[in-house]
């Protein structure tokens, strides 16, 4: 067997909107799928606007950009996350500011945000992940009494409430990517969305290399081209028709893998709940407790034996050789990120793609229970 640790889904639907793109000629930026699905988006995630952009960072480069802030400002970010946002962050002149993650959810530990706020904090950026968003109702609190911007990385929750609100609809804006292994794909691609007008066009200015509407080709600002085609847009639209299926599979997956492995006692797994959302399960995670006598990457080694795909959990941004000068004028206390910490040296995820079988469902829980017994 050989088992790679994402398969996307693409459907007939899929193939008709792309053949039709590509006998229409359009497929640069112009077109009109991008129109359909930046709106087909945007009703989905309950937003007024959607920005399509070439990849999730993208998207995450142009909101942040679009904030306006100023150099020395500071956003929190978590230390436990893809270096997107934080990269994002320090592009748009800022500073990000670490915090620690929860330890069920792995997400942004809300109750650590307060003591990493100064006068110089203006936005959080609420990164969702794994399979559970950030409880944002603490977090929109917190930003209402500091007054600071609220910005959802949803890039792996299209379609995952918070108490039956969309995420992707909190705050000034969210962002979206469609990379293969996110729960809709266009290849690469991206979207921000939000319901401010002069946000929204503030985006589409920066995504389109600043453009103006006086005069082409003279430009005030620098910005990129982040354009998304028409032949993802395509791709996009027809992934968005069967999104709820694609939500059914990814959540029958987990629950499988869950039952599986719930009895394995050195195995820390998430919940399939927690008070105020149902697990996502964009990825099937393992924690190896402190007592399993190995850490994640002999495991994931013993996998890669047996065909199965693997990957490691994120690598903290606050032990980041590039983010060294950052870090070195930072005062971390000891012990202040924990549990972010013990979950990249002690996590990992098993192959978690929606076009995984039966068969091949099967043959990774029963190599995992090899490898667990074998101990
Ligand atoms: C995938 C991902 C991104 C980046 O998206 P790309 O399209 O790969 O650039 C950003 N944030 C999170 C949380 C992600 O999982």
């Amino acid at each position: 067997m050989n088992i790679p640790v994402n398969t996307p889904l693409i459907g007939e639907k899929e193939k008709i909107y792309l053949m039709d793109c590509l006998d229409s000629g359009w497929v640069g930026s112009d077109g009109k799928y991008v129109t359909l699905f930046e709106n087909a988006m945007s009703s989905y995630v309950d937003r007024k606007f959607g920005i399509s952009v070439s990849n999730g960072s993208a998207a995450l480069d142009v909101a942040l950009r679009a904030l306006q802030l100023e150099p020395g400002d500071e956003v929190i970010v978590p230390t436990f996350t893809i270096i997107s946002p934080v990269q994002s962050i320090i592009t748009a002149g800022a500073i990000p500011v670490f915090v620690d993650s929860n330890p069920i959810t792995y997400s942004l530990d809300v109750s650590k945000i307060e003591k990493k706020i100064s006068s110089k904090t203006k936005a959080i950026i609420a990164v969702h992940i794994y399979g559970f968003p950030c409880d944002m109702d603490p977090i929109m609190e917190i930003a209402k009494k500091h007054s600071l911007f609220v910005i959802e990385d949803a890039a792996e929750m299209h379609g995952q409430e918070y108490k039956s609100k969309k995420c992707g609809s909190f705050g000034l804006a969210s962002i979206f990517s469609f990379f293969p292994n996110k729960h809709i794909t266009t290849g690469e691609g991206g979207m921000i969305m939000t319901d401010d007008s002069s946000f929204a066009e503030r985006c589409r200015y920066y995504k389109n290399l600043c453009f103006n509407s006086e005069r082409r080709f003279v430009h005030h600002d620098l910005g990129w081209n982040y354009r998304m085609s028409n032949i993802q847009a395509a791709l996009g639209l027809g992934q968005l028709e069967t999104i709820s299926e694609k939500i059914k599979i990814k959540r029958e997956v987990g629950k499988f893998y869950y039952n599986q492995f719930k009895q394995f006692e050195l195995f820390e797994l998430q919940p399939l709940k927690t008070e105020y959302s149902e697990n996502i399960f964009w990825v099937n995670t393992i924690v190896l407790k402190d007592d399993f006598p190995y850490d994640a990457k002999w495991f994931m080694d013993q996998l890669n034996i047996l065909g199965i795909g693997t990957r490691p959990f994120f690598y903290c941004m606050h032990l980041q050789p590039v983010l060294k000068k950052l870090i070195e004028n930072s005062n971390y206390e000891i012990g202040e990120f924990s549990v972010a910490e013990k979950i990249m040296n002690r996590g990992f995820y098993i192959p978690s793609g929606l076009g995984l079988t039966l068969e091949e469902l099967n043959y990774i829980s029963n190599s995992v229970e090899k490898i667990y017994k074998s101990v």
